[in-house]
């Protein structure tokens, strides 16, 4: 099978959250099962550093319909490191300054519109050039919505993409590319596209409704998250269109790639282990602590987070339960970076509680896997979470999830009971302060058995959550999704 791949942000060359884990990995677990699967994404001018990957032109100049005018794309191309996947970068001028991938200054990127649109206009039109034809072009979130539908209209008029079937995963609802309606000329579809049947919604233009409405299959990265979209909850207004489109709406489960996420091998770790050499794991945790600003102290439990800051993850929760939190013995530290208001809350725990709270504001791959390596417990209160990696990484690394019951946690972090030794994390179902507190309550509780806390994590470290189970499923899913088209 041949199948493209678009995405927004892969890893290594360009991230802010989980979509790059997904795009960097889930195509070289497709590849391993024999299959000819090619990485497409924009060029940040100010990100991606295209000698250190070793980027070629392949065409040049190709033209890309933006309303009244037409814009000159170029398209470069290198492999994915530590692999003979093909990745292509589209090289338009709307990206050529960005350093941030979607925001300048704090804000959304105000070209947004004309940058996302240009991409999926490229990801359709370059093909052409390339003489190479997907089977499936797998689209991701708002940034590649609109490709379903202008494959689905140059299917009409050109034959050569008759046989080709798309594929949108939505990896959190809450993104859905709204830009005002005022630009809709830009897209150069007849009027009829605006309509709230079609790519209209309040108002405005979705372009995540580009790949909820023509995509010939849809899913997201969960099962809980899939059947929790089709409520009115948790649907960010599309809960009504995604129960008409139930019978296409599929939940696959994240994995990890362990070639990245590995304490046995993770460079950036002061000392590597493995769940026979967890006797190692605590130097770690004092580098962690030393690293935080906290007291060096191996006995208290130290709960990690790492997250963008944002008010799906949980934090005005955990603002709510702060002072009771904080009167536990325990440390937490966090990483993270995002919405300003959490920046403040942050910095006050930190003041507040200098002793107990280690706060690093930014984005730093290196802290992270040493907050997994070095937490005891991995936090993750989220308001809502469609399939979460931290949690993934937290076992890999045997820091204990203390999560909220809902999308991917829900499905992947069965409660712990110290009494049978069963389970493997600490969960609360409602959404609250008090919920939340008695979970890290029972943890802290927990960590004073430190000989069941190591076979528990000794148990965590084992679990397989690599790509290679949802790469399986995937297939059958672009299976389905070429159903459709022949
Ligand atoms: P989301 O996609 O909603 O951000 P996920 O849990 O699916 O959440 O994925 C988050 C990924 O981003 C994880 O790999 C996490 O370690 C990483 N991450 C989040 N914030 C930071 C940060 N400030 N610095 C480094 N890595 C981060």
């Amino acid at each position: 099978m041949k199948i493209l791949f678009a995405a927004s942000e892969v890893v290594p060359f360009a991230k802010t959250g989980g979509l790059a884990d997904v795009a960097g990995a889930l195509p070289k677990a497709i590849k391993k099962l024999g299959h000819d699967i090619r990485i497409v994404l924009p060029l940040y001018g100010g990100k991606i550093d295209r000698a250190k990957w070793g980027l070629k032109q392949i065409i040049a100049n190709l033209e890309i319909e933006l309303g009244e005018n037409a814009e000159l794309v170029n398209i470069f191309e290198c492999l994915l490191p530590g692999s003979d996947i093909r990745v292509y970068f589209v090289d338009s001028r709307f990206f050529s300054d960005r350093k941030e991938l979607y925001m300048l200054g704090g804000k959304d990127n105000p070209q947004n519109f004309e940058a996302f649109l240009v991409f999926s206009k490229a990801v359709v039109n370059f093909l052409n050039e390339l003489k190479w034809r997907p089977d499936i072009i797998h689209c991701n979130d708002w940034q590649s919505g609109l490709v379903p539908l202008f494959v689905k209209l140059q299917r009409r008029k050109d034959p050569a993409y008759k046989r080709t079937a798309t594929v949108y995963s939505v990896h959190n609802m809450a993104y859905q590319g709204l830009f005002p309606a005022e630009k809709f000329g830009l897209l150069g579809l007849p009027e009829t596209y605006l309509g709230e049947d079609a790519l209209g919604c309040w108002e405005k233009i979705s372009f995540a409704k580009g790949g909820f409405l023509y995509a010939d299959v849809i899913s997201t990265v969960s099962e809980t998250y899939a059947k929790e979209i089709q409520t009115k909850e948790y649907g960010a207004g599309m809960d009504d269109l995604l129960r008409q489109r139930s019978k296409d709406l599929y939940g696959i489960i994240n994995g990890v790639d362990y070639e990245v996420w590995n304490p046995a091998t993770d460079k950036n770790l002061v000392r590597r282990y493995t769940r026979n050499t967890l006797s190692l794991r605590p130097e770690n945790k004092a580098a962690l602590q030393e690293d935080m600003e906290l007291p060096l102290d191996p006995d208290t439990p130290l709960f990690g987070i790492v997250s963008r800051l944002d008010a799906q993850k949980g934090f005005d929760i955990l603002d709510e339960a702060a002072e009771d939190i904080m009167g536990l013995d325990l440390q937490m530290c966090l990483l993270g970076t995002g919405d300003p208001h959490y920046h403040d809350l942050f910095r006050r725990l930190r003041k507040e509680h200098p002793k107990k709270m280690g706060v690093k504001l930014g984005f730093d791959a290196a802290l992270a896997e040493m907050i997994y390596a070095g937490s005891d417990c991995f936090l993750m209160p989220s308001r809502y979470e469609p399939c979460g990696l931290g949690q993934l990484i937290g076992f890999k690394y045997g820091c204990v999830p203390v999560v909220r019951l809902t999308g991917g946690l829900a499905d992947t972090v069965k409660e712990y009971n110290p009494r049978t030794g069963k389970g493997d994390g600490f969960v609360f179902e409602d959404y609250s302060a008090k919920e939340l507190f008695k979970a890290i309550e029972l943890a802290v509780k927990a960590y004073q058995d430190q000989a069941k806390w190591k076979k528990l994590q000794q148990r965590i470290m084992a679990y397989d959550f690599s790509w290679d189970a949802s790469a399986k499923k995937y297939i059958t899913l672009y299976m389905k999704a070429i159903d459709k088209v022949i």
